[in-house]
């Protein structure tokens, strides 16, 4: 058997692999330099029975696991855990990774990740290059599966990369894209709608609301067609250096290990993916994007990301209050007047609405919670009035960035770039940032394939990619809109965001000389909890406002338990000695998905004990952002696991 094809079907076992595993075989390293690899692993889709699928997420049939029948027979192999002394000593870490060598390995399977990908597919298939290879990791047990969103979209960016996508000759359409209908924005007062004028850049003539995450898993099948070799259930979890210290590749997590931080019969060790160019598309907040920004020092130039959270359902209503197409829009209550955010509502398919709320993560009331702000949106007559009479079907929350223009970090650095939304590319005002994270995407694309085309070994720098970003549509459209969201830290608040938005939209045009500064990053605008007031959230009624755990219920969420934490607290204790005090668990108020709690403890010094209730976890990163003291550090858990969206 050849190295390349014992590879193939041991990660092609591992998508099926069997329940009960025996003892575990140490193996040494195994470099791989295949194009053969794919054709094993590409099996593993949407359509495609898998272990690694959240469908099959439970303690009877996960973690993933690799058996003696599934190791490939290797060099040096010896046995572990024949006895408990050796199991305490036994450290994963001392066993060699396996590796593979492709072209360009990317990093998420969201649209940034997969236009990238099919870019790159597009160009060696036109050059006659089958062998080039693309390689892409996503975190979900499916493509599109953590992916959450409004959406209304641009259909500039997917109109370049595949013209067809909605042509009825193409068979494989995409199906799922509702035209854009009649546009309304609206200031709320708690009873009232006071229509407001449309900004010009929330247009939306020509644009369609899709469910983003229908639409990320129909690309992921356009992206397996031109040969790229798509990986779910694969969550990257450290990042690889060259000896020059650039980027040399990827390296999942391993699997099977014990809340404790030991080994179990199921031990899998992680792999490592090696390529010339490594992208990262990690959407908002990535967590190995934190540590490539860190590394390369690439906000030297650019003020701190900012973000906001937003959270989201999806209701079937009666037909009767349907309006195909309509799109809402509204700010103001039920978020009080120092808190930037704002509400939507979309028709789309049949009877179909997603309703939505964002609350910016620079909010300086600790009391504040962005999910009981969402139940009170619910209740305004101009929301509650469609979902009266209807049946929500889906939950789910994720942070998205707010920063902009001034927020964009450097993209490019030896061995790999940013694309998408973990580099920043959302146009807030525009409530929009599907286009720019594809064509972000593309534009790398486009600069790696060129830089590969140089036959040298040295180590690869996307200049291109950052001039081609400059020159490019997103730079225009962020450039243009910079200093709306900076405008609402004026001491008029809300009113004074509005007014100054209103005079760049309509008259400036971002045809200023100054760029305005995001006030502070948001962690640090927390306020303390004294110096705030109580706000009291109403008891849910169960029919349009729900109980957090039960719209966790509707995330189809699911972690191993008895796996590390995957939400890092160095010292539980320390972090509720600095934390409770002063912001009297916030956490446990701005998780949407209730796995922070502070539990009565008489014994504690603090009377409270911090607990973490990581299997409810729906990776919306807001955690990582908004911990005042910067002390929860989000990390992938083991792959495939996490919320398992529907129609979000
Ligand atoms: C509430 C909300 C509403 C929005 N509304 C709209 C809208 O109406 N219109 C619009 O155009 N845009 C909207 N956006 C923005 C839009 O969703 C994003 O711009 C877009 O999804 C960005 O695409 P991306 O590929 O960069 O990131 P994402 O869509 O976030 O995809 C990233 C992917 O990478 C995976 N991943 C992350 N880390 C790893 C890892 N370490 N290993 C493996 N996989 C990993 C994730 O699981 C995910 O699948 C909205 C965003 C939010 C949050
Ligand atoms: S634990 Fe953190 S990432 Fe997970 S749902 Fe809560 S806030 Fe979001």
């Amino acid at each position: 058997m050849s190295a390349s094809s014992r590879l193939t079907s041991t990660l092609y076992r591992r998508a099926a692999a069997t329940a009960t595993p025996p003892s575990l075989t140490a193996t040494s390293t195994t470099r791989v330099q295949t194009p053969q690899l794919a054709r094993g692993i590409r099996g593993i889709s949407s359509t495609t029975p898998s272990r690694l699928r959240p469908t099959t997420l439970s303690r009877s049939t996960y973690p993933l696991q690799r058996t003696a029948a599934t190791l490939p027979t290797l060099p040096s192999t010896r046995l572990y855990f024949s006895t408990s002394a050796e199991e305490d000593s036994f450290d994963p870490a001392s066993i060699d990774r396996e590796s593979d060598e492709v072209d360009v390995c990317i990093i998420g399977g969201g649209p940034a990740g997969l236009s990238a990908a099919i870019r790159l597919k597009q160009l060696a298939n036109a050059a006659g290059n089958d062998d080039f290879r693309v390689l892409l990791l996503e975190k979900a047990g499916e493509i599109g599966a953590h992916i959450l969103s409004g959406a209304v979209i641009q259909p500039t960016a997917i109109d370049e990369l595949i013209p067809d996508w909605l042509s009825e000759d193409n068979e494989n359409r995409f199906t799922g894209a509702t035209p854009a209908g009649k546009d309304s924005m609206s200031f709320l007062t708690k009873k009232w709608a006071i229509p407001c004028p449309t900004p010009p850049q929330m247009h939306n003539d020509g644009n369609y609301i899709v469910s983003l995450n229908e639409f990320t898993k129909w690309l992921g099948e356009r992206a397996e067609e031109v040969g790229v070799e798509v990986y779910p259930g694969f969550a990257a979890s450290e990042v690889l250096y060259k000896a020059d210290g650039s980027v040399k590749g990827v390296a999942t997590n391993d699997l099977g290990i014990g809340r404790n931080g030991k080994p179990k019969d199921s031990f899998e060790r992680g792999m490592e993916f090696h390529a010339r160019v490594t992208l990262f598309g990690e959407g908002c907040h990535g967590s190995l994007t934190k540590q490539v920004i860190k590394k390369f020092d690439l906000r030297s130039e650019s003020q701190p990301q900012t973000y906001g959270l937003g959270i989201k359902e999806v209701w079937e209503v009666k037909p009767e209050k349907f309006e195909k197409g309509k799109i809402v829009h509204s700010m103001g209550y039920p978020l009080p007047m120092d808190t930037y955010g704002g509400a939507w509502m979309y028709h789309f398919g049949d009877n179909l609405v997603s309703v939505g709320q964002v609350v910016a993560l620079d909010y300086n009331n600790p009391w504040l919670s962005p999910y009981g702000e969402f139940q009170k949106l619910k209740q305004h007559p101009l929301y509650r009035s469609v979902l009266e009479g209807g049946k929500c079907i889906s939950y789910g929350a994720r942070a998205l960035v707010e920063g902009g223009f001034q927020s964009i970090p450097k993209v490019a650095f030896p061995g790999g770039a940013l694309i998408g939304d973990t580099a920043g590319f959302v146009n807030v005002p525009k409530v929009k940032g599907t286009h720019n994270a594809m064509k972000s995407g593309m534009l790398a694309a486009e600069a790696a394939w060129n830089a590969l085309q140089v036959p040298d070994n040295n180590s690869i720098f996307l200049y291109d990619y950052e001039d081609a970003l400059r020159k490019s549509s997103i730079w225009k459209e962020l450039k243009e809109v910079r200093n709306m969201r900076p405008s609402f830290h004026s001491p008029l608040g809300i009113y004074g965001g509005i007014l100054y938005s209103g005079l760049e939209a309509f008259v400036l045009k971002g045809r200023v000389p100054w760029t305005l500064k995001h006030k502070t990053q948001d962690h640090a605008a927390t306020k303390d909890a004294k110096d705030c007031s109580k706000i009291e959230y109403p008891k849910p009624d169960g029919e349009i406002t729900f109980d957090i755990l039960t719209s966790v219920s509707r995330t189809g969420t699911n972690h191993e338990e008895d796996q590390p934490v995957h939400l890092q607290v160095k010292d539980w204790e320390k972090h509720t000695r600095e934390t409770w005090p002063r912001w009297k668990g916030l956490e446990n108020r701005f998780c949407p998905a209730g796995v922070y709690e502070y539990v009565e403890d008489e014994g504690k010094e603090e009377g409270v004990r911090f607990q973490i209730n990581a299997q409810n976890c729906i990776h919306c990163k807001t955690c990582d952002i908004k911990a005042p003291r910067q002390d929860i550090n989000w990390q992938v858990p083991q792959g495939g696991e996490g919320p398992k969206y529907y129609m979000t």
